[in-house]
């Protein structure tokens, strides 16, 4: 049931204002075993203690509390179209499945504290070892399942986990990736060795077991099967877990979180960002090894009571009509998905989307990056419900700016993720003066007061210097948290994000966001996807070069259409944003750099484009796409 229509001007106000009251509240939302001695403790900015002196715990908020109430409902609903299964474990069951991984775990010497890395596919026991881990006050780390053995190497090494949960293998597109070579390696490259390693076997690849130090998952299940594993109750600052930024824009950062402002944040997510309620059915399109995935697949649902579908496949196999077969046949009600995936929707008949009753879906949620305006028309016309944009961060766990109750979708808005969510006192900064702008329309940094709201970063992992020294120490003469993302505000407090700050480019002193030009020369009917970056100029300090990936490969063939279409874009620019904003080139590509989250890696576009080592590439997708872009700068 969705909560009462609020007056959401004064609830924000409240939020900021009246910050301990608001919070105190939102923490009824949760079960403590001790109440919060206090809500905010800013003693020592920017650490932020939420709740401190409070002892919870995650798992039983997401599960056990649930049992008593709703114990035959659904929670978690695991399908795989690449191993064709499908399996609905209730709250009772869930519970059941946790202890046994909680006591397996102990068994292997997990306590509280001790770190658990979980390199998994998007089966259930990789959720049943996230809950595990809360349930005995372990901290987990979750890496996405199939990362290259140096990344996940490094990842090893920076959590030093004492034991590591894995499966045999992955699949994708009907290609299985075995992962325990990939981990084998990774072990063998890493200095910190785990003192045991927990493999789920699907059947699917060879897995060559290490005597003493590998242990198989059925074995060690069916010693635990009536195994009860209490709850441990941890402290409010007590770390959940570690999980990494997507590397966008250079090394990824180990976002460490807290437990109870985690738990809190996400309960009050769900009911004033998503309106949701127990009895719902939660569709997270993303991975677990995401953040979107942690709190969004795993935690905001079942802290919320709702039955989370976890899926194990592609948007388009057997066919583009996959997911939303799955609506019709779940009754889900609230589906959070990215415009990457949306895109790759957009390539097939719309048709496929409309053969199934999605009656029962209330809103389809994107985040991850901007939303360009053919991308939501399309998924709107198709769909006929309201999409929302919604703009966050790993680092903060939750949403910071979308529609919340309260804020009706605006359609007018589009190419906005909308308003400033509670909790977050969110500023527009000049970069050079490190004033604060406040009129509308002003272009500058996106940054937060703090301290930030409950569920956001605690620290760095093992790194409260880079924390203090990456986040809040760039916007000169004041200590407040950067974004390190450019936008404007309008009148009526809608924000739009220009892009990253490292993204902004300076021609001939007319500063620009990439992502403006993007906007424009994805809107040409012959583009499907584009990205611009700004290159050196001894003219004019930069310029645009912009990489777009034709629609119809065979288009730009020819060297007369290529220069044609060229010409039709840099037009295009000249009409919408001027001269100024024209690309020096446009050159066309099949498939652009990205991150294995979906996301463009400008960087390294720049980097390649002005001849320079392109960085830590260890999170990226498919390497030939920037050897192809090598080829075309020469
Ligand atoms: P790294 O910090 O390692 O460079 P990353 O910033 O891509 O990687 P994430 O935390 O996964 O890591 O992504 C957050 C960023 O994604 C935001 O800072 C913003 O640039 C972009 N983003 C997310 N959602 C939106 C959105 N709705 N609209 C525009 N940009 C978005
Ligand atoms: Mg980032």
């Amino acid at each position: 049931m969705a909560s009462a229509q609020i007056d959401y001007a004064e609830f924000y106000r409240r939020s900021i204002d009246d910050r301990d009251a608001f919070w105190g509240e939102q923490a009824r939302l949760i079960d403590w075993h001790t109440p919060p001695a206090r809500i905010c403790d800013y003693d020592q900015p920017p650490f932020a203690r939420w709740f401190a002196g409070g002892t919870t715990n995650l798992c039983h908020n997401a599960v056990d509390r649930h049992v008593a109430q709703r114990g035959e409902q659904a929670a978690l609903i695991a399908i795989s179209t690449e191993t064709g299964s499908e399996k609905t474990y209730s709250y009772a069951e869930l519970q059941r499945e946790v202890q046994r991984m909680a006591a397996v775990l102990q068994s292997l010497g997990v306590g509280q504290g001790d770190r658990v890395l979980i390199y998994m596919p998007m089966i259930a026991e990789a959720a049943f070892a996230m809950l595990a881990c809360a349930r005995i006050g372990a901290i987990h780390s979750v890496v996405f399942g199939g990362f290259a053995s140096s990344s996940l190497a490094s990842r090893i090494q920076d959590a030093a986990p004492k034991v590591i949960v894995s499966a045999d293998a992955g699949s994708r597109g009907g290609k299985v990736v075995a992962y325990k070579p990939l981990l084998d390696e990774a072990i063998a490259l890493s200095p910190h060795q785990p003192g045991a390693v927990l493999l789920v076997d699907r059947g699917l690849a060879e897995a060559p077991m290490t005597a003493g130090r590998d242990h198989d998952w059925a074995a060690l299940r069916a010693q635990h099967l009536d195994a009860r594993v209490p709850c441990t109750w941890v402290d409010a600052t007590h770390p959940s877990y570690i999980l990494y930024t997507s590397g966008t824009t250079g090394k990824p950062k180990g976002v460490q979180r807290d437990t109870g402002g985690y738990a809190v944040a996400l309960a009050a997510s769900m009911r004033h960002i998503f309106q949701a309620s127990a009895g719902d059915t939660y569709f997270c399109t993303s991975d677990i090894g995401w953040v979107v995935g942690h709190s969004y697949i795993i935690y905001g649902p079942l802290l919320a009571g709702m039955a989370t579908v976890m899926y194990e496949g592609l948007p388009i196999r057997p066919d583009a009509g996959i997911w939303w077969s799955i609506v019709e046949k779940y009754r889900v009600t609230h589906m959070f998905s990215a415009p990457t995936a949306v895109r790759v929707l957009k390539k097939h008949d719309p048709e496929y989307l409309r053969k199934y009753d999605i009656s029962s879906l209330r809103a389809l949620w994107l985040a991850g990056e901007p939303l360009d305006e053919p991308t939501a028309t399309w998924i709107s016309d198709a769909l006929r419900i309201p999409i929302i944009d919604n703009y966050w961060q790993t680092e903060t766990g939750w949403p910071i700016l979308t529609l919340c109750n309260g804020v009706q979708p605006q359609l007018s808005r589009f190419g906005s993720p909308g308003k400033a969510v509670y909790g977050y006192d969110v500023k527009l900064i000049d970069e050079a003066s490190g004033a604060e702008l406040t009129g509308p329309n002003q272009k500058g940094v996106l940054a937060i007061e703090g301290p930030l709201p409950p569920g956001c970063l605690q620290t760095v992992w093992g790194d409260d210097e880079r924390f203090v020294n990456t986040y809040w120490k760039s916007i000169p003469g004041r200590l407040i948290y950067s974004t390190f993302d450019w936008g404007i505000r309008d009148a009526d407090g809608y924000y739009f994000i220009l892009g990253r700050t490292d993204d902004v480019i300076n021609v001939a002193g007319h500063r620009l966001g990439t992502r403006e030009i993007e906007e424009c020369i994805a809107g040409h009917v012959a583009i499907a996807e584009v990205a611009v970056v700004g290159i050196a100029d001894t003219l004019k300090g930069q310029v645009a070069l912009a990489f777009a990936v034709p629609r119809d490969a065979g288009a730009v063939v020819e060297d007369a259409a290529r220069l044609r279409l060229e010409g039709e874009v840099m037009k295009q620019v000249d009409a919408q944003l001027g001269a100024v904003a024209r690309p020096a080139r446009v050159l066309f590509v099949s498939v652009l750099p990205k991150t294995r989250s979906g996301k463009v890696l400008r960087r390294a576009l720049q980097a390649v484009a002005e001849r320079r080592d392109p960085g830590d590439l260890t999170t990226m997708e498919d390497p030939a796409a920037l050897q192809q872009i090598k080829e075309l700068v020469g």
